[in-house]
């Protein structure tokens, strides 16, 4: 980590002293030298030196006049660190992490450092361009959107809306994940997704299952106030290198233990105080053994589960299963390890827990996430500072991208597909006729398609090749659109290039993207595929919010370089041309054919109830901006200037509208703090009483309520049996009025366009989405109490018949396989022809599918083959030295990749571990010569998912990407 040398922002300056350092050219080899960076070496440093990558761009020929500074958000992580742009005529020059941001404190991490090249580097896609005969081919932008939408149309009117699939973005600015969840809206289909799928969609569902939100509930500035920290499946050091800094001040300012839980030793793991290695895919023993040793001892908080927690008498019969002879059986982690660790948890409080994809990319990924919920309100550990539910999303924007519904199940802000009521709220928000928007989807066995759920991303190649019978819709998916969305991080990638390959089956497949993606080349196709150029988000204005919540601003650093384009023009241009752009975009200004960012965030906000994103406006988002070095670095709050008392990027709910000045809410559920000042209490989402017990919190409640006990959601009718009705004023009650209709009473918090109800329960000191308890026996899920199973694929046949997987069914339009696979696979002897565990994971070097990263000339060097990490006793046993070349096979469809073998103890015998950034290989074939010349990336490498296997979480179909099986062995060398 760059730690600050001097004080104040020498931006202003620093033109100045590139003139000083004119003709002091720095090489790539002095780059790396300075920085202290073997070249690819895989032990290269978690955090570069920003200036070093600064002077090394000096050289060249630099433009004079004046200069402008501009402010935007890293577009590699979900940390949200602020990047200080230098910008002399239209030209990026310069750049800092911006020394005022509470969040980065003045620091980047290599990718962050290296980010101006993603703007100023030449392997973007210039241009629009066609594969017509396996040539690319140039096209304008009006050619490209007249051939993409006559070609959408047809298939429209010959398949039906749902025959096309809009892939979208977590690098989307909220206002581009807004416009284009409303787009497909518009256009009637449900098929839209983005990367929460693959990463924390089972966090989402797991989370929001149990206490109310799917999001982190506290912050990475928070964990500073942590007396313990617990890391399971997250390698923070590596995926998210710059919030280490405030985990480390936890670790140091209080003497806090770090627990690492994880199959690997990662760079995290070096941090830890202690390192626990448990057997992939068995994170729920793990933490109910943890709980086991809790509940013998008495270390649970008896009084905060009285009061806040439901469920504890189902999962107890759970817990008490698992005791140490069992746990050490499965788990693989001994007696004395586990109580140690259950102790520190508990009796070192506020102890907070961290986890990553380690836990959610699982076919029990949404069962994991609940039992990590469990643990920590077991202990008390939720909705106060320093413990937490701390999940560290992976984008820059995955956390808005996912709030606003980028989503096959939710329209903006959780509001669900499946009810009628949902499409309800957001036709009178965009001011369209609900007859309309229903008549714009399928109709399929007499059932609108319009209040059914789409497919997910990670399934979407089924929708091609599948029996048309086999579908619960009109016809196949015959175009895709990939928004921003690689297809080297999705699973299963034989059976995606099969159906890629096919030119009568897929006829259209749309890349929009500053880079081509794999998408492009990772195939046998000759015709059909666009490629469209789009912007970065440094390229164009827009809002982003981090993992915390918390929202920032970006600027336009410099306009889109070359011919590409911002999402909104992209949107708009194809909203013109497929025919609905005046009704999408009536109250959204459109300046010279361009939609204004601030307009399409002021339209969100008007209907962003269910979250609390009603609060941020662009103006609010922009003075945080502007004052951001008077914001508290553990806190977030402002202790100076005019936004005292606000916290930093307003994290939601941030209940509204922004003239209501609500402060933004730090830490989710925190009942010491009044709902006006950003306390609260958990969501009140699954009713009053189940079977006869009550649901809702007893003598806990957030302070000054007035209402000393838990309390169901606000409707217009609770607020008339509690007499505050008279509160409202006039124009609220019109509204409320013309919103119920027959049936007032039933207007909620949540659809009341108003906001009346939300600001009279805040007046009493209730927050308007009631006060409930948590739940930990979750009925309505599969599972309602996490149970262990075994992976789909796992090598242990030993526990297949006591720990067996989810029976097989149907979600998401497709059949669901669990049980089938798994029998399959033990009768087939997969385990001994498999015999080691495949898990994957990231690199700090590189991000997502890594077009971006593995194309930026600095980055690239860091790392520069994809390889495989294999333990030394099982490379000892296949002969195979540390760099040799190998070939890993999967268990399905024949596949196998061609990469470096990394001989280490980082992993456990029996388990081999890849990065999942790597593209443009095929089974040892390099592909580079198959992208548009001049615009493959500089490292390419094969795909650790063209190994990876069949397995869905059942509630979300979040892929599994940890827990395959594989075998590895020499290439001969000639
Ligand atoms: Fe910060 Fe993440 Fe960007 Fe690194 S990648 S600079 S940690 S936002």
């Amino acid at each position: 980590m760059l730690i600050k040398k001097v004080n104040g922002s020498p931006a202003r300056t620093r033109i100045g002293a590139f003139g000083a350092i004119a003709g002091a050219t720095m090489d790539r080899r002095a780059f790396l030298k300075r920085s202290g960076i073997a070249v690819g070496g895989i032990a290269a440093v978690s955090a570069l030196p920003f200036v070093t990558v600064q002077k090394a761009e000096a050289a060249t020929a630099r433009p004079t006049g004046p200069v402008t500074l501009k402010r935007n958000i890293c577009t590699h992580c979900s940390v949200g660190c602020t990047v200080h742009a230098e910008v002399v005529n239209g030209i990026w020059v310069g750049q800092e992490p911006a020394w005022d941001s509470p969040i980065n404190l003045g620091t980047h991490c290599a990718k962050g450092a290296a980010t101006r090249e993603l703007v100023h580097g030449d392997r973007r896609i210039r241009y629009p361009m066609k594969l017509e005969n396996g040539q690319w081919k140039r096209l304008s932008w009006d050619q490209a959107i007249n051939e993409i939408g006559d070609k959408l149309l047809d298939i429209r009117q010959k398949s039906g809306a749902d025959s096309v699939y809009w892939l979208g973005s977590a690098k989307f600015t909220n206002e581009g994940a807004y416009i284009v969840r409303k787009f497909a809206a518009f256009w009637g289909t449900n098929h839209v997704d983005h990367q929460a799928r693959i990463c924390h969609s089972t966090t989402v569902a797991g989370v929001a299952n149990t206490v109310g939100f799917g999001a982190m509930t506290n912050s990475y500035n928070d964990i500073s106030n942590s007396k313990a920290i617990m890391f399971m499946g997250s390698n923070a050091a590596e995926a998210h290198p710059v919030s280490l800094q405030h985990i480390l001040r936890g670790k140091e300012t209080n003497r806090a233990p770090v627990i690492v839980v994880d199959p690997r030793f990662t760079r995290t793991a070096a941090h830890a105080t202690e390192y626990v290695r448990i057997r992939p895919g068995t994170d729920i023993p793990f933490i109910w053994g943890l709980l086991w040793h809790v509940f013998k001892n008495g270390w649970e908080d008896k009084e905060y589960i009285r009061q806040r927690v439901f469920g504890f008498e189902e999962a107890r019969k759970e817990i008490d299963k698992w005791d140490p002879k069992e746990v050490e059986l499965v788990v693989g982690v001994k007696e004395d390890q586990m109580k140690r660790v259950a102790e520190t948890m508990a009796k070192t409080k506020p102890s907070t827990l961290i986890w990553c994809m380690g836990v959610t990319q699982k076919t029990v990924g949404t069962a994991n996430v609940r039992a990590l919920s469990t643990f920590q309100l077991a202990l008390g550990n939720v909705g106060k500072s320093g413990a937490g539910l701390n999940i560290f999303r992976g984008h820059t924007n995955v956390q808005g991208a996912t709030d606003i519904g980028l989503d096959n199940t939710s329209l903006p802000h959780y509001y669900i597909v499946a009810l009628e009521g949902s499409w309800r709220h957001w036709a009178r928000v965009w001011d369209v006729d609900f007859d309309w928007l229903k008549a714009r989807f399928d109709t399929h066995d007499g059932k609108s398609m319009m209040t059914v759920n789409g497919t997910t991303s990670t399934r979407w190649f089924d929708l091609v090749t599948a029996e048309k019978k086999d579908l619960e819709q009109k016809d196949n998916v015959k175009a895709m659109v990939f928004w921003g969305h690689g297809g080297n991080t999705v699973v299963r990638m034989p059976e995606m290039k099969k159906a890629m390959d096919d030119e009568t089956k897929l006829p259209l497949v749309v890349i929009i993207d500053p880079h081509p993606t794999s998408t492009a080349v990772v195939h046998d196709r000759k015709n059909g595929i666009y490629l469209l150029p789009a912007c970065t988000s440094y390229e164009m204005d827009g809002s982003r919010t981090a993992s915390n919540r918390s929202i920032q601003w970006g600027e336009q650093i410099v306009p889109p370089i070359f011919e590409s384009k911002n999402d909104y023009d992209i949107t708009y241009l194809l909203a013109r041309k497929l025919g609905f752009a005046d009704r999408m975009f009536k109250n959204i200004e459109v300046k010279d054919g361009k939609p204004v960012a601030e307009s399409i965030l002021k339209e969100m906000n008007k209907g962003a109830l269910s979250t609390g994103y009603s609060g941020q406006s662009p103006e609010r988002l922009k003075e945080h901006m502007a004052h951001q070095a008077d914001f508290d670095r553990d806190s977030l709050i402002a202790t100076k200037g005019p936004l005292k008392g606000e916290y930093y990027g307003m994290p939601w709910p941030c209940w509204g509208p922004a003239s209501a000045k609500h402060p933004g809410s730090p830490i989710l559920y925190n009942n010491s703090l009044h709902v006006k000042d950003g306390g609260g209490a958990f969501r009140a989402r699954f009713g009053v009483a189940y079977q006869g017990r009550n649901l809702l919190a007893e003598g806990s409640y957030s302070k000054d309520s007035e209402l000393k006990d838990g309390y169901p959601e606000f409707n217009y009718g609770v607020l008339k049996k509690l007499g505050w009705d008279k509160d409202l004023t006039e124009t609220e009650l019109a509204t409320i009025n013309r919103i119920g209709g027959a049936t007032p009473d039933a207007v909620s918090w949540a659809t009341d366009l108003s906001f009346g109800i939300i600001r009279v329960a805040m007046a009493h000191g209730c927050q308007a989405m009631g006060n409930s308890k948590a739940r930990v026996f979750a009925f309505g899920l599969p599972d309602p109490v996490p149970i262990h199973r075994e992976p789909i694929y796992t090598v242990r046949e030993d526990l297949v018949a006591k720990y067996p997987a989810l029976a097989d069914r149907r979600a998401y339009r497709l059949p669901h396989l669990g049980k089938s696979v798994q029998d399959r696979a033990i009768k087939e002897g997969i385990p001994k022809k498999f015999p080691i565990i495949l898990s994957s994971g990231r690199l700090v070097e590189y991000e997502g599918g890594g077009e971006e990263t593995r194309s930026n000339k600095w980055l690239a060097e860091l790392q520069q083959d994809m390889f495989v990490e294999i333990n030394v006793a099982d490379a000892a046993a296949r002969g195979i030295a540390d760099g040799d070349w190998v070939w890993v096979s999967g268990a399905e469809n024949a596949s196998k990749a061609r990469v470096k073998a990394l001989v280490t103890e980082r992993v456990g015998k029996g388990v081999a571990w890849m990065p999942f950034h790597f593209a443009g290989w095929w089974q040892g074939a390099d592909f580079r010569a198959r992208y548009p010349k001049g615009t493959d990336p500089v490292v390419l490498g094969e795909s650790v998912n063209a190994l990876t296997t069949y397995g869905f979480d059942a509630v979300t179909h979040m892929q599994e990407t940890k827990c395959t099986v594989c075998q590895i062995e020499a290439i001969k060398k000639a």
